[in-house]
């Protein structure tokens, strides 16, 4: 097929269909008042400029805290959100906050970028569930248990623990109580013993938003197969992560993206694959995914590899709109 053919055809396949990323950090660089998320920025990935021109029309936007080493976690929480009320509630016309799925199919259709408020490492709740509550009410739709070390909850997976300890009860309580509220559970950098607890617990579809199939790259933040077919069995989803698939980080390119995508999409399914770009968290991002604005060289990609239309809408949001949905309602 003519190049110039299959670009106009992922262009128009990319402008049609709903492009869900589902991590980003972005937000601790606005929160130190480095950038703004309505401005172009030449530092970082991301951006509502970056944003618009690679497509994306729903982001999941992490509060990330530190880890265990934060030493006042809820207060540092409640900063980083209300950076993400305070950025959309200064760009009404171009983001909207999405509590549900039915805000983010209006938002696609007002041509605004959904924002989704989610939590990266659980150390705000203390041992409170009262807390996960109120940040519900904040908005709250994906809650990450662990990002290092040990909290509450659980272990992450570098913790020199190794991935023997599980989640506690308080953890099991707060994946109860999350898919009671209607708060997506996130396993990423999450240790395998509490993984597995996670599935055992939840009722709900389970997302790992930012990961990789370890079979492809043995790094211990990636998933082994086991563990993405379990996940999958949940109706959940592996959000791809653009790292953790070279020996050298800064060596990735979008076919090692696409080589992710094609093994956990034979493994088990393209409904249990999204992206998970980890843009702003990532000290080097994959020649020809620079940005936030080249996303669209995923369709593009996926078009040559033979992917029909259908599969690829579902990989770029199809398949987290679905669990959003029947998570959050
Ligand atoms: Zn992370």
């Amino acid at each position: 097929m003519d190049t110039s053919t299959v670009d106009g055809r992922a262009r128009r396949l990319h402008a049609a269909s709903l492009v869900f990323d589902g991590h980003c950090d972005t937000l601790l660089d606005v929160l130190e008042g480095e950038r703004r998320l309505a401005e172009q920025s030449e530092d970082g990935h991301l951006d509502l400029p970056r944003l618009r021109a690679g497509g994306v029309d729903a982001q999941i936007f992490a509060c990330w805290v530190g880890g265990a080493e934060a030493e006042d976690p809820l207060v540092d929480f409640l900063r980083l959100a209300d950076t993400l009320h305070a950025e959309v509630e200064d760009s009404p016309d171009d983001a909207v906050l999405a509590r549900c799925a039915s805000d983010v199919e209006r938002a696609h259709r007002k041509g605004k970028l959904a924002c989704i408020l989610g939590m990266e490492g659980a150390e705000p709740l203390g041992e409170d569930l009262a807390v996960l509550r109120s940040a519900y009410r904040l908005g709250l739709r994906n809650i990450g248990l662990v990002w290092g070390g040990r909290n509450a909850v659980g272990f992450g997976v570098s913790s020199e623990e190794e991935d023997e300890d599980g989640l506690s009860d308080f953890g099991r309580d707060v994946v109860r109580e999350a898919n009671r509220l209607g708060i997506m559970i996130d396993v990423s950098h999450l240790s395998a013993a509490g993984f597995w607890d996670v599935i055992d617990v939840t009722q709900k579809p389970i997302v790992a938003s930012h990961s990789n199939a370890r079979e492809l790259y043995d790094h211990e933040r990636n998933l082994w197969d086991d563990q993405i077919e379990a996940l999958a069995e949940t109706g959940g989803l592996v959000g791809v992560v653009f790292t953790f698939m070279t020996e050298d980080r800064s060596a990735a390119t979008l076919d090692d993206v696409l080589d992710q995508i094609d093994y956990m999409g034979e493994l088990v399914g393209p409904e249990h694959v999204g992206l998970g770009s980890d843009f702003d968290g990532i000290p080097h991002t994959p020649a020809g995914l620079e940005d936030a604005s080249q996303m669209g060289n995923i369709t593009g990609g996926l078009l040559e590899r033979g992917y029909s239309d259908e599969d690829i809408a579902k990989i770029l949001g199809g398949n987290w709109l679905r669990v959003f949905r029947e998570v959050a309602g």
